[in-house]
């Protein structure tokens, strides 16, 4: 996926009717990286990806940060968004150092309980602002490298490109093969149709997929994590599909899975 499928998704988002859900997604997904920067972090990812392309490597967060202000100011405007939903979410006055840390612990999936604490907001709102800022960042990375990863060796539970974990799949037109989405990153990347994307669990008996009447959307669940992921198959669509719009559209599939006492995996 490209900044150019966040923006579509933008304008779809704005045709709809505007819950506080919609209304926030919409905002986070439209931060966009000033144009002023674009030229030194290109920069920076053209170095990134000659590495990259001699051997595929996991970028570490000194990889993906490579502007202490270019991302501070993506955050502060994302604070700034999550503010007006939820007041108790103060994160404009944060120092940059501060921020830094909390983007590396973000970044290498540590815990936020301390350093929300520290600073007295819930984690949720600190990971989701975190999330947002480095958004526009990470999918200019992948837009860059996506096309240098070697599908065929990777085949692992996590990103190929950010180390992330996926938060959607498909399954492609031509085979039917399930392909993962980056929840950070939105590389695509692909997996095993029976294996668990999060605990690697390949027993038959404990994998299971649900589905709708018109079988285009699948809520893949395990039962040893008690985890779920939910799908698009894209053998049932026509026309151009936007995962960052799938994911929201399929909100009920999230409640469903949740009634039946899954966690989300990522
Ligand atoms: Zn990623
Ligand atoms: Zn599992």
């Amino acid at each position: 996926m490209t900044t150019q499928a966040d923006t579509e998704t933008v304008e779809q988002l704005g045709k709809w009717k505007q819950t506080r859900y919609i209304e926030l997604h919409r905002k986070l997904l439209g931060l966009k990286i000033k144009d002023s920067y674009l030229p030194v972090l290109d920069d920076h990812i053209r170095q990134i990806a000659k590495r990259f392309a001699q051997s595929n490597f996991v970028l570490q967060f000194e990889d993906v940060f490579p502007d202490e202000a270019l991302f501070c100011e993506l955050f502060w405007e994302a604070s700034s968004i999550i503010n007006e939903y939820f007041p108790d979410s103060k994160m404009e006055s944060l120092q940059p150092s501060v921020i830094k840390k909390a983007a590396n612990g973000w970044y290498q999936y540590s815990s936020l309980n301390d350093i929300a604490r520290e600073i007295g907001i819930s984690w949720e709102a600190l990971s989701l602002c975190l999330k947002s800022a480095f958004h526009p960042i990470l999918v200019r990375y992948s837009e860059r490298l996506s096309p240098l990863v070697n599908q065929d060796s990777w085949r692992q539970r996590i990103c190929p490109i950010c180390g992330g974990k996926p938060d959607f799949a498909f399954l492609n037109k031509e085979t039917g093969a399930r392909w993962l989405i980056c929840s950070r990153c939105d590389t695509e990347w692909l997996f095993l149709r029976l294996e668990c994307p999060f605990c690697g669990n390949r027993d038959q008996d404990s994998l299971a997929y649900l589905t709708d009447e018109k079988e285009l959307y699948r809520l893949y669940t395990c039962e040893q994590c008690r985890t779920y992921i939910k799908a698009i198959d894209l053998r049932r669509t026509e026309g151009e599909v936007l995962f960052p719009l799938e994911r929201i559209v399929t909100l009920d599939l999230d409640r469903q899975a949740s009634e039946a006492g899954y966690q989300p995996g990522w």
